[in-house]
């Protein structure tokens, strides 16, 4: 349920509820807008029945949510959520642009690869150093060795970091080099994995699983928030479907249905869903046309030798070149970039 709180609602009524919400076994989250707090009550509702909560002082109306997602839901919170990842905004007015490697794989390479895409005018670097491989004898990545490349390639250009994480224990080694951490199709529905990254203050990219519905991708954001950290981003990056033309199917269609449904900022991976390099480019200009907050595209400079996903990698020069592209479509659907 949601608790709405009078715009004259003092600390000492809020924590007064507060405190009775934790009586009964749930937990608060507290949201506060601009002019008016919000009280997130997650668990059991039936617990606070016998609670008269109108009568409590501070307190205007009391909502259920009617979402199978309380948190994550555009009940819960009205206006969009943006997120301030070290002066970086992401789900706000300017676009947001993740682009690099599908794997880290030489130190050289991957700065060169950052700097490039940095020029080009992305802010944060991709690449993986834990690879979801569908074959056990494929390069499943550097491991904390490619961790460390990020952070190098970070100081030489300042790109904020994005990589995946897959183990829950590799957590502390990841709060040390990434800035968002990326959780992957194939883990979607990995909720220990979940509640261990929702339970660290760290911004996460939670992608979309290859044949989860909207509704189970917005549970799945809901047990990172519901463990305490609500620096929640959505990727869609395709799904499966019948369709064999394209490595997946891309939903664009998620971009205003997730809208409607979440306050949470969205992202498109265009490459993942696309799987073929010529067809990343105008799916991309697709995505910032529906609305999307920003994309997430594999970039490498020499394709054919790339360890992972070379046949769905841009060169960094049509990468820039997409970039200005982009730039005169976010400006007609009233973005920047
Ligand atoms: C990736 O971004 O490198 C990746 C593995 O993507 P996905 O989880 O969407 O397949
Ligand atoms: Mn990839």
């Amino acid at each position: 349920m949601i608790i709405v709180l009078k715009p004259s609602a003092t600390e000492r009524e809020i924590g007064h509820i507060v405190a009775k919400i934790k009586e009964a076994g749930l937990k608060s989250h507290i949201s506060k807008g601009e002019e008016r707090t919000i009280i997130g009550v997650v668990g059991d509702e039936r617990a606070l029945q016998s609670q008269p909560l109108l009568a409590f002082p501070g307190v205007e109306g009391v909502l259920p949510i009617l979402a199978p997602y309380k948190l994550v839901s555009r009940e819960f919170k009205k206006e969009n959520t943006v997120l301030d990842v070290q002066g970086i905004q992401i789900g706000g007015k300017r676009l947001v642009m993740m682009a690099g490697p599908c794997s880290v794989e030489k130190q050289d390479l991957l700065s060169s690869i950052a700097q490039e895409v940095k020029e080009a005018g992305a802010v944060i670097l991709r690449g993986g150093a834990f690879k979801p491989r569908t074959s056990p004898y494929a390069f499943q990545g550097l491991g904390e060795e490619g961790l460390e490349y990020l952070t190098e390639a970070k100081k030489k250009t300042g790109l904020l970091i994005i990589t995946e994480i897959m183990d829950p224990r590799d957590m502390p080694m990841m709060m040390k080099h990434a800035d968002i951490i990326q959780i992957g199709a194939r883990n979607m529905q990995n909720f220990r994995l979940l509640a261990e990254v929702g339970s660290y203050n760290k911004p996460v990219m939670l992608k979309r699983g290859l044949s989860a519905t909207i509704k189970e991708f917005l549970l799945s954001a809901e047990y990172i928030m519901a463990a305490g950290n609500s620096q929640v981003i959505l990727c869609e990056r395709g799904i499966r479907t019948f369709e064999t033309a394209t490595r997946n199917t891309l939903d664009l269609s998620a971009v205003p249905v997730i809208r409607e449904l979440s306050h949470l900022p969205i992202i498109i991976d265009p490459s993942h869903a696309v799987g073929k390099t010529h067809l990343v480019a105008p799916m991309a200009k697709a995505a910032v046309a529906a609305g999307a907050d920003g994309l997430i595209i594999e970039v490498h400079s020499n394709p054919e030798e790339a360890y992972c996903d070379g046949e769905q990698a841009m060169l960094p020069k049509d990468f820039k070149t997409l970039m200005a592209q982009l730039r005169r479509i976010a400006a007609a659907v009233d973005r920047e970039l």
